[in-house]
């Protein structure tokens, strides 16, 4: 059995969240530590773990991941912005080990036009120190980006990199279908060249040797066209990333065990719901 899983609420503790995926149908689901809108976060031994764990045996929503905020920047030049990031990340990476949690996922930062290469070593630094803090049963997942504005992780050689300097079972990635469409990397069969892209994913990740470190896969569609370096997501066959490709990607057996997280606006704008986990279903059968 796939596992399909979405972006729920945490809103009113995390027991609540999986009472929420439960009810569209998933059988995993991500969460937010707390308000995706605030630094702030509630102590970690108020959280209520016995209610979470109940709920997720009564509803066998299985894993639960945690997504980091997107406030964090470890490439920033803002000291406050530095160490807001580091302590959201390393409370986040309290409270996935906390619940029983399969990592939490991170997008790195920007390095807000300096690139990749000068920033490449201080925010390793900083993900092995928070990592080397973090609970040993936490783990921290690298997400990929869109491109836009300089942002980390475009590139999936840069999470190889990422991989091999921190080389701790503690550490992944997670591969998101619509930042990867829309920084270049097509989803569907290899066949030829891709225009204006680099390249096919399924090829770049065997390149790379990145499906052993591969954790969770974020199933959006794009607003966006192909290689656009924008990150908008949309509702499943509402996008621009063709069909045939996603269902492609879907079922290639590297990713069948993995959780695959709808991430998407939702029909009525409400975040992911019952007829986009029905789409995603409806792919997974026909591949
Ligand atoms: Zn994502
Ligand atoms: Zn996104």
């Amino acid at each position: 059995m796939r596992l399909i899983g979405a972006h729920v609420s945490a809103a009113g503790g995390p027991h609540k969240a999986v009472e929420r995926a439960a009810a569209i149908g998933c059988n995993c689901a991500q969460v937010f530590s707390g308000s995706p809108r605030s630094w702030r976060r509630k102590p970690i031994e108020e959280l209520d773990i016995d209610k979470v764990a109940r709920a997720r045996e009564q509803h066998t929503v299985s894993p639960l991941v945690t997504h980091a905020l997107y406030l964090i920047n470890l490439a920033s030049e803002n000291q406050d912005l530095i160490d807001n990031s580091m302590q959201a990340l390393s409370y986040d990476l309290a409270f996935d080990a906390k619940i029983g949690g399969a990592g939490v996922v991170v997008h790195l930062g920007s390095h807000q036009g300096r690139g990749w290469d000068t920033v490449q070593e201080l925010v390793l630094r900083r993900v092995a120190t928070l990592v080397e803090q973090a609970p040993p049963e936490a783990s921290f997942l690298i997400e990929n980006s869109a491109g836009q504005q300089g942002k980390l992780s475009t590139d999936l050689a840069e999470i190889r990199w990422m991989l091999d300097q921190l080389a701790s079972p503690q550490v992944g990635w997670c591969f998101d279908t619509c930042h990867a469409f829309a920084a270049g990397y097509a989803l569907g069969k290899p066949n030829g060249k891709t225009e204006n892209g680099r390249g096919y994913a399924v090829d770049e990740i065997d390149r790379l040797g990145l499906w052993e470190e591969l954790r969770c896969v974020h199933v959006n569609d794009s607003r966006d066209p192909f290689a656009s370096g924008r990150d908008r997501h949309a509702n499943i066959n509402d996008g621009l990333i063709p069909p045939d490709d996603l269902v492609y990607f879907l079922n290639l057996q590297q990713i069948e065990k993995l959780p695959l997280i709808l991430e998407v606006p939702g029909i009525d704008n409400d975040g992911p719901d019952a007829e986009n986990v029905r789409r995603l279903r409806a792919h997974l059968e026909e591949g």
